[in-house]
């Protein structure tokens, strides 16, 4: 995510460096570098001209106050400029009501009816009310259908009424059959177009009129960049949403929309998605979003999201294995299975400070993952909770055969369970028993 406007603010800081403080000279060139960054990256121009001219005054106003080092406190005033760029503080969606109302818009292919199922599992699962989802996408057939099979991928009812052209009458009656059932939220997904037209205008602000939602989300793709900010305005103007969502922050998108659409159309991102399943739903922090631009990572949201996706009883399990040094390769093993469950790999890493540097061009992806699984699962239970055993050679030549990997992955794989084993030692010892242990570190 971002990387090329990442390494490219990181390469303009650089010029500072060696540089005893913040000039008028210096910092000129480095913020005129970040300002073409983030033109490239399809930030408005006028927003990036804005930004760079209010982060070059306030490097100017701060010279003399602290006496750091001129990179890190440009670092520090880009970071802050962007946060606020990006409106600063994070913004909830508002699910208050009985039932609650949100309604989805945006063009077709944005995501709209993935994300309707992420938040409508976001939702049942995080604020643990009973979620309706609603198919009014009256035009493609295949629409409910999709919808029906997120739906029961999550748990969750999905109303539709296949005959009924009428996206108005199907939200109203879904609202009504919704209060019968005790459902507290209801989350409407619209059809949408390839491109805005009058038709889809008027037919989302028809619904919007008779449902009268708590919360209108838009939401686009950020792989379209500078379209995604006039799509959003143009869809603003009509319909006055609340929120935006931004989905496809997986892919290789430039970063621009995210930077822009809050300083154009002037509402909050809330939410951000980051892939094709159903967790992969993001609420949207603009300090953190900040902090993944410029590689400082977003230790926060890593906290969350782990502490949402591993399951907690395992985790103490873990953990107490851990203290007392026992951790073998059947909890190697589980640890493995968790961390791919919390979904996108990179996209993790990318939370960690420093770490898109180090693994910008490594794919990481699910099946890294696969050799050593098969390596595990290729040892013998006993072997496996006795990781000693393993010395012996022809026990690893017989691991290598089973798992269809070479002697050299084995020793590897057995090395750095080692090497890890003798860090949770050191570890505990540091910890002194490891109260609090490795999990809350
Ligand atoms: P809709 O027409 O607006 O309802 O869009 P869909 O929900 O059908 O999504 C269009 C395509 O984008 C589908 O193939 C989705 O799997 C994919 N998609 C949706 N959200 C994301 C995301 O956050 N990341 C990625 N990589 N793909 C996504």
């Amino acid at each position: 995510m971002f990387s090329t406007l990442s390494q490219r603010i990181d390469k303009a800081v650089k010029n500072l460096k060696g540089k005893g403080r913040i000039t008028e000279i210096n910092v000129a060139t480095t913020v005129k570098e970040i300002r073409r960054a983030l033109v490239d990256a399809d930030v408005n121009y006028k927003v990036a001209k804005q930004v760079t001219d209010e982060i070059k005054e306030e490097a100017l106003g701060r010279k003399v106050l602290i006496n750091v080092e001129p990179g890190q406190l440009l670092v520090k005033i880009v970071h802050e400029k962007l946060t606020a760029l990006m409106g600063g503080e994070e913004e909830e969606i508002n699910i208050e009501g009985d039932p609650a109302v949100v309604l989805m818009s945006g063009l077709q292919g944005s995501g709209k009816t993935t994300f309707s199922g992420k938040l409508a599992n976001f939702i049942n699962k995080k604020r643990n009310k009973k979620v309706l989802l609603v198919a009014c996408d009256v035009y493609r057939p295949a629409a409910i259908n999709q919808l029906q099979v997120v739906g029961e991928q999550i748990g969750v009812e999905v109303y539709a009424e296949p005959e009924n052209k009428n996206p108005v009458s199907i939200s109203q009656n879904a609202i009504k059959y919704a209060k019968e059932n005790n459902h507290k939220v209801v989350i409407v997904d619209t059809a949408g177009r390839l491109a805005v037209d009058e038709e889809m205008m008027k037919e989302i602000e028809d619904v919007k009129n008779a449902i009268k939602p708590s919360e209108t989300l838009f939401v686009v793709d950020s792989m379209t960049g500078q379209d995604a900010v006039n799509t959003a305005k143009t869809f603003n103007e009509r319909i006055n949403f609340d929120g935006v969502v931004l989905t496809k922050l997986d892919g290789d998108t430039r970063g621009g929309a995210a930077l822009s659409i809050r300083a154009v159309v002037n509402k909050p991102i809330k939410f951000t998605g980051t892939g094709e399943k159903m967790d992969a739903i993001n609420v949207f922090r603009p300090e953190g979003m900040a902090g993944r631009i410029l590689d400082m990572g977003d230790i926060v949201d890593l906290v969350r999201r782990t502490e949402d996706m591993f399951e907690k009883e395992e985790m103490e399990r873990l953990n107490r294995k851990m203290r007392k040094n026992q951790f073998d390769y059947d909890d190697f093993l589980s640890q493995l299975q968790q961390i791919k469950n919390m979904g996108n790999l990179k996209d993790l890493i990318g939370m960690l400070p420093g770490m898109n540097k180090v693994l910008r061009d490594v794919d990481i992806d699910e099946n890294s993952f696969k050799p050593i699984e098969a390596i595990i699962r290729s040892m013998t239970p006993h072997e496996r909770q006795n990781p000693a055993v393993l010395k012996e050679g022809s026990r690893r030549k017989r691991i290598a055969n089973g798992s269809g990997t070479s002697i050299q992955q084995v020793n590897n794989l057995i090395k750095q369970f080692e090497d890890m084993r003798k860090m949770m030692k050191k570890m505990n010892k540091m910890t002194k028993g490891g109260k609090r242990g490795f999990a809350n570190l």
